[in-house]
């Protein structure tokens, strides 16, 4: 993307308020809207180098955990249910990462994650926290699982507005005898088979977490290539099934077919082999504020009811020292203190992982070579009085989808309610994974953008989805989370990314847990990760 381009469209997004009828401008600049930036200034006063200070004071344990996201609290979580005490965990500049929440009074809202697909038999480690936490309610070894239905999503699961209509289901419908949905067959058709092989040694092609998965060549050799390759290859070229493949893209990786590994874009059908004894296949797990409460039980188990295991803080610099490792922090007083610590569990995003320890060279990772793509993205929480009027005769769904639109759609944080009347107040979370152009322009370019212009960017969904008038009726405040750097994306090639295995497989005073040492950003891989630095801790 040239710069021209860049400016093209910043200027046009500036265009973008005052061409709004007159009305709908007033009601939305009036709305108040606050900006969360998660972690972006820590993150770029190391970036640029800031000076060291001096600590202040000194805290010893026996295994420091950097890193508050689901990796560092799985890690904690783990740690605990084995017995060990002697640990803390550092939270970082954003306590729970990208499955962070927020509230207007009451009412709860995701800041990142939302969701998560019923466990597959392989993803042990998610099936025990689902118990530990009450979610998973009985057969945790089985292959149906019964799980708590307030926790299941209900019907209406997902819409998708279509030529001016709302269809159920995401997959744009096709007539029976089309060119459209025998395509639509051939490929779901293969998807199960995907889902069904194996390798000689019994290993599913496509396992979650990955690392379960075949290394077989006939598997791999798909990630040497982009699922828009692979589904050309394959002939698959139906306009409605393509959307919905690069939307399923964006939606889990943070970029769409012509970017992503074909091997993670098989995984994401191949791989959810989750299955319940009182839900229908394909069900997905929620929270009024996504994945949040998961976290909260982690952070209660791990952490010690009253916290009393966790520090508040960033860390600056992270070195191997005489027989242990040493982290100088910075406080949100902005006071330096020093963690001296036997092990060390590195659960922060490696771009900064890399810039924090000056040796993670020595450890295999090479940051010019190994370090993954990071796409950015905007979440937008809209609280409204009441509901805006819906098209005639359709109903909202957890989970609304516009088919072409520039955003990912946006879920109702009030849906599971089981109530006979709605409550008189939600909040509906708008996605927007910014994967148009290259992810250092977006970031460049998000960040000449104002509060209402950011808005603007995130209202793009929910302006097609509602008139205008209905929608500004019914705002009552809106928050945007800017995520600059929020997940790995799958690359071709990322399943060999020699520096990510080279941390995977890290055992000395150093391990390293986060989503990105799967190069791919979901709740399994993060927890996964966590769960396997306390296992190699408690050994
Ligand atoms: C918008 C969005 C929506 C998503 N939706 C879903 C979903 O619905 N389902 C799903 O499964 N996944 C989803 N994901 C993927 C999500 O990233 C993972 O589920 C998971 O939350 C990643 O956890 P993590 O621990 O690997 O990393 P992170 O969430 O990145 O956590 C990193 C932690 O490191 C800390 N840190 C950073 N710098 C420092 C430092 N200097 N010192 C100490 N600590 C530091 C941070 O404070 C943070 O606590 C979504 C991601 C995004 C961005």
């Amino acid at each position: 993307m040239s710069a021209t381009c860049d400016r093209r469209r910043f200027l046009r997004s500036l265009c973008a308020l005052p061409l709004l009828p007159g009305c709908e401008r007033l009601a939305q600049q009036r709305l108040p809207v606050s900006v969360l930036y998660a972690g972006m200034k820590a993150g770029h006063a190391i970036r640029d180098g800031a000076a060291l200070p001096p600590p202040q004071r000194v805290i010893d344990t026996g295994v420091i955990i950097l890193g508050g996201g689901v990796a560092g609290l799985s890690c904690a979580w783990q740690l605990a249910r084995g017995g060990r005490r002697d640990f803390m965990l550092l939270a970082g500049p954003e306590q729970d990462g990208n499955a962070a929440a927020g509230s207007y009074g009451e009412l709860r809202f995701p800041r990142g994650a939302h969701y998560l697909p019923l466990p597959s038999p392989e993803s042990t480690h998610v099936r025990e926290l689902l118990a530990d936490a009450g979610v998973l309610q009985s057969g945790v070894a089985d292959l149906r699982p019964v799980f708590d239905e307030r926790c299941v999503v209900h019907a209406p699961a997902e819409r998708l507005l279509i030529d001016g209509r709302w269809q159920e289901d995401l997959l744009p419908h096709a007539a029976p005898d089309s060119e459209e949905a025998r395509e639509q067959r051939r490929f779901f058709d293969t998807m199960a088979r995907y889902k069904a092989a194996r390798d000689s040694d019994g290993r599913r092609a496509f396992a979650v977490p990955l690392v379960l998965s075949s290394t077989d060549a006939e598997f791999r050799a798909l990630d040497s290539m982009t699922f828009a390759d692979w589904l050309a290859r394959e002939n698959f070229r139906a306009p409605g099934l393509n959307w919905y493949l690069d939307y399923a893209c964006r939606d889990d990786y943070g970029a769409g077919v012509g970017t992503v590994s074909a091997w993670a874009g098989i995984a994401y059908f191949a791989g959810r082999a989750g299955q319940a004894a009182n839900a229908q296949a394909g069900a997905v797990l929620t929270w009024p504020d996504g994945l949040n409460p998961l976290l909260r039980h982690m952070h209660r188990v791990g952490l010690g009811a009253d916290g009393a295991r966790r520090l508040d803080g960033h860390a600056l610099q992270v070195r191997e020292r005489g027989r242990g490792v040493e982290a100088l922090c910075l406080d949100a007083e902005g006071r330096a203190f020093l963690i001296r610590a036997r092990r060390a569990v590195c659960a922060m995003p490696l771009m900064l992982a890399a810039r924090l320890l000056p040796d993670l060279a020595g450890l295999g990772f090479d940051a010019a070579r190994d370090m993954p793509q990071y796409a950015p993205w905007l979440v937008a929480n809209f609280l409204l009085d009441g509901f805006p009027a819906e098209l005639p005769g359709a109903e909202l769904a957890w989970d609304n989808v516009v088919y072409g639109g520039r955003g990912l759609g946006y879920v109702v944080s009030t849906h599971q309610q089981l109530r006979v009347a709605r409550p008189p107040q939600t909040v509906f979370t708008a996605y927007v994974a910014l994967s148009e152009r290259a992810p250092g322009a977006v970031r460049r370019w998000l960040l000449t953008l104002d509060a209402q212009q950011l808005l603007d960017e995130a209202l793009c969904d929910l302006r097609t989805a509602y008139a205008p008038v209905a929608l500004w009726r019914h705002a009552r405040a809106a928050e945007i989370t800017v995520r600059g750097h929020a997940m790995a994306t799958p690359l071709p090639g990322f399943l060999s990314n020699p520096g990510l295995q080279a941390l995977r497989a890290a055992d000395g005073r150093l391990l390293f847990a986060h989503s990105d040492l799967s190069g791919l950003s979901v709740f399994e891989e993060a927890a996964w990760w966590g769960c396997r630095a306390a296992l190699e801790l408690l050994a």
